[in-house]
């Protein structure tokens, strides 16, 4: 293993032909060395690993290949330059960290040297990453060159924090944003070169490094170095022992017993999950994480692209997403994202995972005062002041049904938002209307009971409002609201 070559530098890209996932500026920059217009500051945004150094070396070979004698979209890559650059050691191609060559000093010195012509090349280039670790001063420093810049001399910036970056340093660059390369095209980029390493690797498998790799292709390649290194056949369950994420089908089956209710069949779900070595953490994200993909195939349909799961474990989530409302999903998501911050530096972690579960499986019980002034509101009913002043003078509230008792469907979850009330509606509430069968019916919804608690009221009668907005089955905007676990 002395000479083994990490994957990511084995395979970066050599062309701009071969660049993955930032095809608009690798076309961008090949015409702007066909036409001439090549500037003399580039600026390269975007998070690590998506191809900025990659593109850097590639646009500095083909701005310096000896074996043409002007700038070329397709440099050769067998040069004596090509090869320098690509190994990022060429002496008119200077590669700098901005993290550990920040101060002033260090620019002063770039000053005094870009003056001088390339020793072999056209361009005397300057790559500096990470370029927003500069020192105010140091970029001062920079600004002066960059206002007037020698015409031998190029640079490209690149970095990871653009918002850092001085304006007036901004204003004299051209300005490229590397976006997160696509799970599928890191996918099918891993296959490649698995392919021709001759490596025997599962499709699942690699669309999960894929996804783990977040948009990062160089994460994708040292995670799947990772597993070559242990000698073992790239298969899903060494991924999963490898990213120290839960098996899919124990979260599905916690997501599925939530769906029917059974918390205990979920907290026994998740004891199983610890018991393998998954961190709390890991198993509050892959949950949230099916909440979000069952949100998405509950929206977006089934076969949404926003979905980036394998072919059987899609279907698995389809499945599932259609045991919930809509907005039960969105309130899950809600608790699990609290659950995530709350995690954090908790001592009784597992306790706080094992309650998020209880409620979302019983999420009917746990409707607070709040939500439900908030869900009456909604309704176009009786308001926070309304309610009071009936309670104030011991007057019996006339309740409307909760949407979910007129739509026949199951109490939802909790969470609503709070909606401007409906403009009054000026009619006489026609009373007795209702048989002892309907008011036994909405005498059942957790949300009527819980308000008959509380101001000690009994169920008169049922308004109908015309004018009240369609409104969703509980649920709402719980994401936004801070609830307390
Ligand atoms: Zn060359």
């Amino acid at each position: 293993m002395a000479d083994y070559l990490v994957l990511a530098r084995k395979y970066r890209s050599l062309t701009f032909d071969e660049v993955v996932g930032q095809e608009p500026i690798a076309t961008t920059l090949q015409n702007a060395i066909r036409e001439s217009r090549v500037h003399h500051a580039y600026l390269f945004t975007g998070t690590r690993g998506v191809g900025k150094t990659t593109v850097a070396r590639i646009l500095a070979k083909a701005l310096n290949c000896l074996s043409v004698d002007a700038p070329t979209p397709q440099p050769c890559n067998e040069c004596e330059a090509c090869i320098a650059i690509g190994r990022g050691d060429d002496m008119d191609v200077i590669e700098i960290d901005g993290a550990s060559n920040r101060g002033i000093d260090e620019i002063r010195e770039l000053r005094a040297n870009a003056i001088y012509r390339p020793s072999r090349c056209r361009y005397r280039i300057y790559y500096i990453d990470e370029v927003h670790m500069l020192t105010k001063e140091a970029f001062n420093a920079l600004l002066k060159t960059l206002e007037e810049p020698p015409g031998h001399v190029k640079f490209i910036f690149a970095t990871t924090e653009p918002e850092k970056i001085p304006a007036t340093i901004l204003s004299r660059c051209q300005r490229f944003d590397f976006h997160n390369i696509p799970t599928r095209l890191i996918c099918d980029h891993l296959a490649g070169i698995c392919r021709s390493e001759k490596i025997d690797a599962d499709e699942d498998a690699l669309f999960r490094i894929a996804r783990a790799a977040a948009g990062s292709m160089r994460d994708g390649l040292s995670l799947l170095d990772q597993l070559l290194a242990g000698g073992q056949r790239v298969t899903d369950d060494a991924v999963v022992r490898v990213l120290g994420t839960p098996p899919d089908e124990r979260m599905l089956a916690i997501a599925g017993a939530i769906a029917s209710r059974d918390a205990a069949s979920a907290i026994g779900e998740l004891s199983a999950v610890l018991d393998g070595g998954v961190t709390l953490a890991s198993a509050s994200a892959a949950l949230s994480d099916i909440f979000r993909h069952m949100m998405l195939a509950a929206t977006c349909g089934g076969d949404s692209d926003l979905i980036e799961l394998p072919e059987t474990q899609r279907q698995a989530i389809v499945e599932l997403a259609g045991q919930f409302d809509t907005p039960a999903l969105v309130h899950a998501i809600g608790v699990l994202q609290n659950l995530g911050r709350s995690l954090r530096g908790s001592s009784v972690g597992r306790g706080l995972l094992e309650a998020a579960l209880v409620r979302l499986a019983e999420a009917e019980k746990f409707i607070d005062a709040a939500s439900l002034i908030a869900r009456l509101e909604q309704m176009g009913g009786a308001g926070p002041a309304a309610t009071g002043r009936a309670a104030g003078q011991k007057k019996k509230p006339i309740l409307t049904p909760p949407p979910a008792a007129q739509s026949g469907a199951a109490p939802a979850a909790e969470g609503a938002t709070a909606r401007p009330p409906a403009p009054a509606v000026e009619r006489p509430p026609a009373r007795g209307t209702l048989s002892t069968k309907e008011k036994n019916h909405i005498n059942k919804d957790p949300a009527v009971r819980k308000v008959l608690s509380l101001f000690g009221g009994e169920l008169v009668d049922v308004v109908k409002d015309d004018a009240a907005p369609p409104a969703p089955a509980g649920g709402g905007d719980a994401i936004d609201k801070d609830e307390e676990m």
